[in-house]
């Protein structure tokens, strides 16, 4: 757990635009925390704090905000990064999964030896709703045989049962703060 002080912190750091990109979402903008130095250092320490020590090999993150964090994560635990992307934008030959939307499928890729089988792998994004993005992310990298400690998010989204489904898969799941509904 972290303390009500930072869960604070961090929220404040944290801009809702309502209605964005459609009426109804309360859409949680990190561009604020993000240019905000202390605000971004204690959320990536925060993040990983229970796997301090730990050896990890990779951290996966997911298109676009989870690059951002991830990357700063990866830098963090001495770990390499990996990129999970939207269908058709990776160069070398891919692994695909589809993944379930609000409304509708989609498609994401990562290269097929952007982890190796037995490695340690934390996966990052900004936030988790409906858990169908971090689903399809814990196939894709499973799928290659790879061992998935944990998924961290910043925020979640509790009323949209994201992270209980994935706990539901067996991936122990940390998030640093949560927002009432969508
Ligand atoms: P989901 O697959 O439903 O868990 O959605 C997670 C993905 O959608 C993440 O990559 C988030 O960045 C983005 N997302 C979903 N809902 C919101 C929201 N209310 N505010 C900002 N980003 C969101």
């Amino acid at each position: 757990m972290i303390t009500p002080q930072i869960e604070n912190d961090l929220k404040a750091a944290i801009r809702t635009i309502p209605d964005y990109p459609k009426p109804g979402i309360m859409f949680r903008d990190i561009t604020t925390l993000l240019g905000n130095a202390r605000a971004f250092r204690r959320a990536v320490d925060e993040l990983v704090q229970p796997w301090a020590g730990a050896k990890i090999d990779k951290v996966a993150g997911i298109e676009a905000r989870g690059f951002i964090i991830g990357g700063a994560v990866a830098h963090q635990v001495s770990a390499g990064f990996v990129p999970i992307r939207k269908k058709g934008k990776l160069p070398h030959t891919t692994v695909r999964v589809a993944y379930s939307l609000e409304y509708g499928l989609d498609e994401m890729e990562m290269h097929e030896d952007g982890v190796i089988a037995g490695e340690k792998v934390i996966l990052v994004d900004d936030l988790i709703a409906t858990g169908g993005t971090a689903e399809g992310a814990v196939k894709l990298l499973r799928g290659l045989g790879a061992d998935v400690l944990a998924a961290c998010f910043i925020i979640d989204l509790p009323e949209l049962g994201g992270a209980d489904k994935l706990r539901a898969l067996g991936v122990p799941v940390r998030t640093l703060l949560s927002f009432d509904g969508h």
